[in-house]
């Protein structure tokens, strides 16, 4: 093996002292350009809109905010706190849920195979009822954050109950999104605990996370059909006045949108602009 140019062991021993005591003081750490970076392979950027893949890039983030993003070069690699070899592996964004129930990963596997009018009345909403508490809820969030991680998913668009315990934990596993407090005419498994007035629940959630980089919270009446005329209508005032979204379900199956004209003369759609949800 080919010896290292530098200082043998006798050429340091034939300095003074004082030099050695110097030679032997630790260096302060250089401070890293970047807090993490990441070698890409095959980078998907999905920037401005087109699906094309860039070969050998780097990603440098420092403070949380992508610093460089270009072509690698040898020497990247000593300027990382960390560095993720991306090699043979793609590299994209983050994945967006735009629509779920993370504390139903609980229910996984549950009447998978009935039509949706029976799974939801017959079989869901009771075992809600009965099973759903600021606990479960929790553990399930959780549980729903390990497993999106995993799968990198970054971002949901989130409606269930207790949304103060699922924001706490979507929170605190660093992940983002917008969860929203589910409305509706039927009891909800959090009266109990919380009171009537979801309302109030929303404008105190809505001030404890103010200002918080990856979460808002919104309002989620839960369906048309579970949700009265006079129910919708707040929601809609309510959205407007403290400019919050609102996450529905809308005409999910042929025979919503039948029931909602036999019993309104509109569709479920029609009868959300009439009350106003659509502009708010
Ligand atoms: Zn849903």
């Amino acid at each position: 093996m080919k010896k290292k140019p530098g200082l043998s062991a006798k050429k340091l021993s034939r300095k003074p002292a004082a030099a050695l005591k110097a030679k032997a003081k630790p260096r302060a750490r250089p401070a890293f350009r970047f807090d993490l970076g990441v070698r890409a392979e095959l980078l998907l950027p999905m920037k401005d809109g087109p699906i094309a893949i860039a070969k050998n890039q780097f990603l440098g983030i420092k403070d949380g905010v992508f610093e460089v993003v270009g072509p690698w070069r040898p020497g990247y690699e000593k300027e990382c706190t960390k560095l993720i070899d991306g090699r043979g592996s793609l590299t994209m964004p983050g994945l967006i849920n735009g629509h779920t129930h993370l504390a139903m990963t609980l229910f996984r596997g549950l009447e998978d195979d009935v039509p949706f009018h029976v799974w939801l009345f017959e079989r869901i909403l009771p075992l809600e009822a009965a099973l759903v508490s600021k606990r479960f809820v929790e553990d399930g969030t959780n549980l729903a954050a390990l497993e999106c991680i995993r799968f990198g998913v970054t971002t949901v668009n989130e409606m269930y109950f207790y949304a103060g315990a699922t924001a706490r934990s979507w929170s605190d596993a660093g992940l983002r999104g917008i969860v929203s407090q589910t409305l509706a005419d039927f009891p909800l498994p959090e009266d109990k605990d919380l009171g009537t007035d979801k309302f109030k629940i929303v404008r105190e959630l809505r001030r404890e996370f103010a200002g918080h980089r990856r979460l808002e919270i919104g309002l989620a009446p839960h369906a048309p059909y579970s949700c009265g005329d006079e129910l919708l209508a707040r929601v809609a005032a309510e959205a407007t006045e403290m400019g919050c979204p609102i996450h529905i379900h809308v005409s999910e199956t042929a025979r919503e949108v039948e029931e909602s004209i036999a019993k309104y003369g509109e569709t479920p759609v029609e009868r959300l602009d009439r009350l106003g949800i659509l502009r708010s």
